[in-house]
């Protein structure tokens, strides 16, 4: 297949919120599909239920909230409307169960409004340790998986054996190492691989089943190093784009940030799909690998606890990893983690003598010439004056 197919599909993956693939999957295989919200749930669980894990994140500008905005006051963020216009249209309805992790008090909110809105789906609020000890922290998010394992169980009648797990911990570890291979190769020849084509990759690990999203992901990178020769480097100044971990940034944003003479060389888009750093164990006890890999091998982000002298040195090593030379901050509005979070990494941005410029968004954000100006302005601010 041609990578621009490949793309075309991810694109229509993306756009539909109908959920039509999840819909099919469910017909062709009789089982059930379990929907969570950014940032991080640990899908190796769902896997190895037989179920299949849908990331669910907003409507982007494709639905007209209409009774979406009744349920919350005017000054949030706006994935949690249009996730509730997706509910009370009853496009979440082929979901068997929503877990809703704890990023923020919006999506907690978001949690017990779903639980009247669907009373009759599972639904679980998935807390996790900002304490990072083994036998405190681990132990408590152990106790959550557990809990989310019996609450799975009972979906499926089945009891979901340390086996499966196993097995589903090797089938991720797969999948985020291909992920990784593609940051990589993108990192390394930017001109090879687009933002907005990587974007649309990442996504769909969204909706695909794990295997099918490891096959379509070495399929493309087989198709683009076949046509690498073809392909000319353009003078663009080399970023990381960080603060979208949760409500995602409209596709022309995306685009607008390249146009303007940008190389996106890092990110923090779909986050959950890269959140653990590396293979997780796939020996041992299941439940202590993933609680370790939780812990000790995730990426830094606003949701997780960290302490004041740890701020900003997971972005500065991104910056020197990918050698960019420059940061954008493009965060949702009113996302009061991603913007608490801002001025502490403006501090250790400045320190280090790493330049950077903030803005915001909304996924159904329409204008992007403002966005475009900005960033091409940052972008020849660096040529011009390093
Ligand atoms: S965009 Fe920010 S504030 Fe809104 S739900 Fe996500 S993390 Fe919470």
């Amino acid at each position: 297949m041609k990578a621009n197919d490949i793309i075309k599909r991810c694109a229509s993956l993306h756009d539909d919120i109908d959920l039509t693939y999840v819909k099919e999957w469910k017909k062709k295989t009789g089982k059930s599909a379990i929907g969570f919200f950014p940032v991080y749930v640990p899908k190796e669980l769902i896997h190895a239920a037989g179920m299949l894990p849908v990331g669910l994140m907003g409507a982007g500008d494709q639905l007209e909230i209409i009774r979406g905005d009744a349920y919350f006051q005017s000054y949030i963020c706006h994935i949690p409307r249009s996730t509730i216009e997706l509910a009370v249209s009853g496009r979440l309805d082929c979901m068997d169960g929503f877990l809703f992790p704890a990023i923020c008090d919006v999506i907690r909110n978001l949690s017990g409004m779903f639980q009247t809105i669907l009373e009759k789906k599972y639904i679980k609020y998935m807390d996790y340790p900002q304490n990072f000890k083994r036998e405190l922290g681990g132990k408590f998010y152990q106790y959550e998986m557990r809990d989310l394992l019996s609450g799975l169980s009972r979906l499926t009648g089945k009891n979901i054996s340390d086996e499966a797990i196993r097995n589903s911990i090797g089938v991720y570890n797969e999948n985020r190492r291909m992920i990784e291979e593609l940051y990589d190769l993108r990192s390394q020849s930017p001109h090879l691989i687009s933002a907005y084509d990587l974007y649309l990759l990442t996504w769909s690990s969204n909706l695909l089943e794990v295997t099918e999203h490891t096959q379509m992901l070495r399929d493309y990178k087989q198709a683009i190093l076949k046509t690498a020769d073809s392909v000319r480097p353009q003078d663009n100044v080399r970023v990381v784009v960080t603060g979208a971990f949760c409500e995602q940034p409209p596709l022309m944003m995306i685009k607008s940030l390249e146009l303007s003479g940008c190389y996106i060389v890092d990110d923090d888009w779909v986050l959950g799909a890269r959140y653990i750093i590396g293979d997780i164990k796939t020996d041992g006890d299941p439940l202590l690998s993933l609680s370790d890999a939780y812990m000790y091998q995730a990426v830094s982000t606003a949701s997780r606890y960290e302490g004041e002298q740890e701020k900003g040195r997971y972005l500065i090593n991104q910056v020197k990893k990918r050698r960019a030379e420059g940061v954008i901050f493009c965060a949702p509005s009113f996302c009061d983690p991603a913007l608490l979070e801002r001025p502490m990494l403006h501090e250790a941005l400045k320190a280090a003598n790493i330049p950077y410029t903030s803005m915001k968004y909304a996924e159904n954000t329409g204008q992007f010439q403002v966005v475009k100006e900005q960033s091409g302005t940052f972008a020849d601010s660096i040529k011009l004056w390093g």
